[in-house]
């Protein structure tokens, strides 16, 4: 999926929770993918690339606990953010104690407004262009709401790819993307595209950012991808 829907991953056995749910997530601007049991819950993750993870505690198949330890074990899944559902507050105490990983908890029965708010945060959180924010990188300026991109006083004219791939390098800036990462964020993961297609296009955002001079902020990591700054 490309960044600029934000999708997130439910995992939840009761259907009409399910249900409530996804209606309120949908209205708030996410993409939903769901999935009823700790096994789809895993395959959903590595398909779908979610942003936010809502897992419920106690699930078929696999519970949510056990869920939640293979994704924060996984180099891959670790950095994306859970919030966990549980019937009982002392699950929650038990999820804590266990050391599972997750990012945040809710215990049933939660007021869905706060359930939102809580998914709202985690985005901010991790994907900060996703969620809408303004990014800055020394003096280039992204805001993710309305698409403008400034360098300085000067504003720059990007395709939508190059847009795209300059929120996912300004949302954390330093860290190396291979290729293979761009892909999946930029263009999505059921698209087939070349990786050669990715420094065609890394090759135009440095042209466009450095149109009016200014130095390369991009690096090129030999053999391992690029990385901004
Ligand atoms: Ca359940």
């Amino acid at each position: 999926m490309a960044a600029d829907q934000p999708t997130v991953l439910l995992v939840e056995d009761e259907p009409a929770q399910r249900e409530v749910l996804r209606y309120n997530l949908e209205a708030e601007g996410f993409r939903v993918v769901a999935g009823e049991n700790g096994e789809e819950g895993l395959v959903l993750m590595d398909e779908e690339s979610p942003d936010v993870v809502v897992l419920d505690w106690m699930l078929p198949k696999v519970s949510g606990i056990e869920v939640c330890r293979q994704l924060k074990t996984r180099p891959e899944t670790r950095a994306v953010p859970i919030i966990m559902l549980s019937a009982r507050s002392e699950e929650v105490d038990r999820v804590r104690g266990l050391e599972t990983g997750a990012d945040d908890y809710v215990v049933k029965p939660y007021s869905v407004i706060e359930l939102m708010a809580r998914v709202r945060a985690q985005l901010r959180r991790a994907r900060p262009a996703a969620a809408g924010l303004v990014l800055e990188y020394e003096d280039i300026r992204l805001d993710s709401e309305t698409h403008r991109v400034t360098r300085g006083e000067e504003a720059l004219k990007l395709g939508p790819t190059e847009f795209r791939l300059l929120s996912t390098f300004m949302e954390k800036p330093g860290r190396v993307f291979t290729r293979e990462q761009l892909l999946d964020r930029v263009w999505g993961r059921d698209i087939y595209v070349d990786t050669r297609t990715v420094d065609v296009h890394v090759g135009r955002l440095r042209k466009a950012l450095c149109k009016h001079g200014g130095e390369d902020p991009l690096r090129t990591v030999r053999g391992a991808g690029y990385a901004l700054g």
